[in-house]
């Protein structure tokens, strides 16, 4: 029995191999490795791929969050809202501002922030919120747009997980005051290694965005505020530019492998992903829910599918965090979530038959579990 992995890069590479090697070729003849002209070229084509008028390279996704905040002015003794139920990177980037992470709970159907409980979370603190377009599910950004304009709160989208999704008509990252990606390898656009970009429509948070990446430098080797050092390189860009190409086509694979796996497991108990009716969803993850999840996971690898936890422990209940003051309780949507959710097999080159066969075996448990025949592990 062949294995089904979570995610097959090398398929990807396989698909694009000689517009790749061609990329790193030239790169590596041009014998210029940091911010040159294949940064330039790639921040112009993902800013007119967003639909934004400035795009920024820098080191990584969490460096792209670190930056939007800090230009957007946010630092010791303000408040950031975002959610508990995302990546650690989010709340790792808000605490590198000397900010303080407010942690709180999602809607437990689209495991977005609550827009109700982002309202209530509002402090005299409060300079800023960050939205995850969690699994590529855009978030539920209108109430959360027209609340924050009335306090005068910073909007920043994490869309770390979301390249191409679409809200409306516009793309995500174009709605707020600006917007993180990251280019981490397994993301919908993923570079050979690190990588991250900020993007925005405010000239002036572009510009300061553009000092923090490079020592504050506004002229070479006179900083004119602290930065740090944090480059997107050319290799890198060089290949996000060819696999920015390549995104639509690889989305909606990922939306038609999605498609299937809902047409084939709607009708059970399973929890499945859904999303508003104006948005476009881009599956980062295909995550479906079960309370008994966990001996889900083992059948299924039993099986030789692999499956993925994201996340098991939530934010605000990790050791590193228990200083931010929640316990067990505190967030019980979030809570339930983690006990619940599995990500399933998904890239845009997994095949119907790798679908079909996830999907049997999934059903194969639910009915052993309802016969009561599968062990708890
Ligand atoms: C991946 C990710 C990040 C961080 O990106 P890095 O490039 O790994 O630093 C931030 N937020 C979310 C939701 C992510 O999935």
């Amino acid at each position: 029995m062949n294995e089904i992995p979570i995610i097959d890069l090398n398929k990807q590479y396989e698909s694009i191999r000689s517009e790749m090697d061609e990329a790193i070729e030239r790169v590596l003849k041009k014998g210029s490795f940091i911010l040159g002209e294949e940064v330039s070229a790639f921040e112009r084509e993902f800013a007119a791929y967003c639909g934004v008028s400035h795009a920024i390279g820098v080191a990584s996704g969490t460096d792209a969050l670190q930056f939007a905040l800090l230009a957007c002015g946010v630092g010791a003794g303000d408040e950031v809202i975002t959610a508990s139920h995302t990546a650690v990177a989010t709340v790792a980037a808000i605490e590198m501002t000397g900010a303080r992470p407010v942690l709180v709970d999602i809607d437990p159907v689209r495991y977005t922030i609550d827009p109700d409980q982002f309202m209530q979370a509002v402090t005299a603190r409060t300079r800023a919120i960050i939205p995850v377009h969690l699994y590529g599910c855009p978030a539920e950004m209108t109430p959360i747009l027209e609340f924050a304009r009335k306090v005068n709160i910073q909007v920043i989208e994490d869309c770390a997980q979301a390249h191409g999704a679409i809200i409306w008509d516009r793309k995500v990252g174009s709605l707020g005051d600006a917007a993180a990606f990251s280019f981490y390898p397994t993301k919908n656009l993923g570079a050979f290694g690190d990588g991250g970009a900020v993007v925005t429509n405010n000239p002036v948070i572009a510009e300061k965005v553009r000092l923090l990446r490079q020592y504050g430098w506004k002229e070479r080797y006179v900083s004119s505020i602290k930065g740090f050092n944090s480059r997107l390189d050319e290799l890198q860009a060089g290949i996000l530019r060819v696999k920015l190409r390549h995104l639509d086509k690889w989305n909606d694979r990922r939306r038609m492998a999605a498609n299937l796996y809902l047409e084939l497991l709607s009708g059970t108990e399973l929890g499945l992903p859904s999303h508003a009716p104006d948005t476009l969803h881009v599956f980062h993850q295909f995550v479906i829910r079960h309370s008994r999840r966990d001996d889900l996971q083992a059948y299924l690898k039993k099986n030789g599918i692999h499956t993925l936890i994201h996340y098991p422990v939530p934010v605000h209940l990790q050791p590193a965090y228990a200083n931010l003051g929640y316990s067990l309780g505190s967030l019980p949507n979030t809570e339930l979530t983690a006990r619940e959710v599995l990500s399933l097999p998904m890239y845009p080159e997994l095949s119907n038959e790798d679908v079909e066969r996830v999907c049997r075996s999934i059903l194969d448990f639910l009915t052993d579990v309802i016969y009561h025949t599968v062990p708890k592990v």
